[in-house]
């Protein structure tokens, strides 16, 4: 088993050096804890990513946690689709709700418990206290503070009241919540990524609710209890979760528990450098799929923008992604996701499903079922539904492509269904419509088979530098209406080689039967 030495250190300001111990650890255990209040979109699908290859590099464990202790803001179907996604995206979790584990329940609603005890240790300890403000008093509070312009902050009042108070209130059932109490000064921690970091969560707002009057645990608490109770090593988390990480530092002291590791990821930013925002709806996972990008595009594609590797070639496979990430390499700065060379991901990884011959089975597969689907009934030669034509198909047009979907748009109608075209058409284009189809069928009779599309090519200009008033150009336009009803596509070599020999003199016989359409 991988071992790794884990470092956590401690410093407060002013001191000359921070503690720092190292406790040699088992393999890396990396959580995923992703809050069910709406479907996994790409900023979730880098941070588990992350968690991923983190957990893979070093023999570890990845585990999907689902924060659910916000019930107001649940979405019906997101704990699935979250998991779902995962899959989907070839990075399912070790543990989790549906696949079990020695750490469970993953789900926070399920725990409760160990928050309550968890609170009740903090109460015991002096570390947190009941606090009795209702919320008009609250309300107040926020009022007061944003009229004189100042940032809402609980002024800490029920850290005074006595504890016979206390215990009399907790008697008559009066409302209450539990609060931590902060620590004033910051902690100086080493986040793996950042550094350095320097909070002073006291500085900035009151104490911290921790467990609300619905008997749930607000983020924080659940947070730190799980992390300590789910073995977990390393936190591998967005950037918008720094500023928290002083006072998880501060709850985990208070509970004398040992604290993971942070490594706080770069903010995932629109290309424009705007915040990537779940509500634009076009960024979750789900939709990718449906539009027919692959899940090694997304992966891919996410970690350019997020950094961890030396170079940014485009093409990296899961397992390449595994290899050459190094969390060192994070960079601090906002990461920019250029979502306008999706196409150009996907270009690249199709053309390896395509290259490998499991994967390629499967595309096929869909193909089929993707041509039924869209021309169905109007296929009038079913061998085109076969794999070897299919499977030419994708030989063929792999890296010019960027998706399935792409081989049934209308400039690839041609490779299903036989176009309608007259001779008049034919004649249009040029006056010797006759004698460049003779040439092309006694080329298709006396070679019997198309080598490649090089071959065709040449092949091809002879045929045309042998006519008197076409040029090549026109003599290919004839030949590409004739096979495709096309003035645009895929060269005309290329149409024939896909086709085969006897579909093509098949289309050219018909057109130049062919007086109406
Ligand atoms: N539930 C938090 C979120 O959805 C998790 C933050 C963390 O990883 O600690 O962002």
């Amino acid at each position: 088993m991988f071992c790794v030495l884990r470092k956590v250190c401690w410093r407060r300001p002013g001191a000359r050096r921070g503690v720092c111990t190292r406790h040699p650890t088992p393999a890396p255990r990396v959580r995923f804890a992703p809050s069910p209040t709406g479907f996994l979109h790409l900023g979730g699908l880098r941070t588990a990513l992350y968690n991923y290859l983190f957990s893979r590099q070093r023999g570890g464990a990845f585990l999907l946690r689902l924060e659910d202790t916000d019930r107001s803001r649940l979405v019906p179907g997101a704990t699935d689709d979250i998991e779902d996604m995962l899959e989907w995206a070839g990075i399912p979790p070790d543990e989790s709700c549906r696949r079990g584990g020695d750490y469970g329940p993953y789900v926070q609603s399920e725990r409760l418990q160990l928050y309550s005890q968890a609170a009740s240790t903090l109460l015991q300890t002096g570390h947190a206290y009941y606090c009795f403000c209702s919320n008009q008093r609250l309300d107040l509070l926020k009022r007061d503070a944003q009229r004189s312009g100042q940032v809402p902050r609980y002024d800490n009042r029920c850290r005074e009241v006595p504890p016979e108070q206390v215990q009399q209130k907790l008697a008559q059932g009066t409302p209450c919540v539990i609060r931590f109490k902060l620590d004033s000064g910051a902690e100086v921690f080493q986040d793996l990524i950042f550094g350095w970091t320097r909070h002073d969560p006291a500085a900035a707002e009151g104490d911290p609710v921790i467990l609300k009057a619905d008997g749930f645990p607000t983020y924080h608490l659940a947070s730190v209890v799980d992390d300590h109770h789910m073995n977990i090593s390393h936190v591998l988390r967005g950037s918008e979760w720094l500023i928290s990480t002083s006072k998880h530092l501060q709850l985990f002291r208070a509970l004398r528990w040992t604290p993971p590791a942070y490594a706080h990821l770069p903010l995932l930013l629109n290309r424009d450098g705007t915040k990537l925002s779940k509500r634009q709806g076009d960024i979750f996972v789900q939709r990718f799929r449906e539009q027919g990008v692959l899940p090694e595009t997304l992966l891919d594609i996410v970690t350019h923008a997020g950094s961890g590797f030396s170079d940014n070639r485009i093409g990296r496979r899961l397992d390449e992604l595994v290899c050459e990430f190094n969390i060192s390499k994070i960079t601090t700065h906002s990461a920019l996701l250029d979502l306008d060379k999706l196409d150009e991901f996907n270009r690249v990884h199709l053309q390896h499903r395509i290259e490998d011959e499991e994967h390629c089975a499967v595309l096929l597969d869909e193909l089929r079922q993707q041509v039924l689907h869209t021309h169905g009934s109007r296929i009038s030669d079913r061998s085109v539904l076969e794999p070897h034509y299919m499977q030419r198909v994708l030989q063929l047009r792999k890296g010019h492509v960027c998706s399935l979907r792409e081989l049934l748009d209308h400039t690839h109608t041609y490779l299903w269904i036989r176009p309608k075209v007259t001779r008049q058409q034919l004649q249009e284009v040029s006056t010797e419509v006759d004698d460049i189809t003779a040439a092309v069928m006694q080329l298709v009779a006396s070679s019997g088979s198309f080598l490649s599309t090089e071959h065709l090519n040449s092949e091809l200009k002879l045929i045309a530098s042998r006519l008197k008033n076409t040029k090549y150009s026109g003599a290919m336009r004839v030949l590409r209406l004739a096979l495709s009803a096309q003035q645009q596509g895929p060269s005309v070599a290329e149409m024939m080689v896909s086709l085969g020999e006897q579909e093509v003199c098949v289309r050219l016989q018909k057109a130049l039967e062919a007086n109406t359409p």
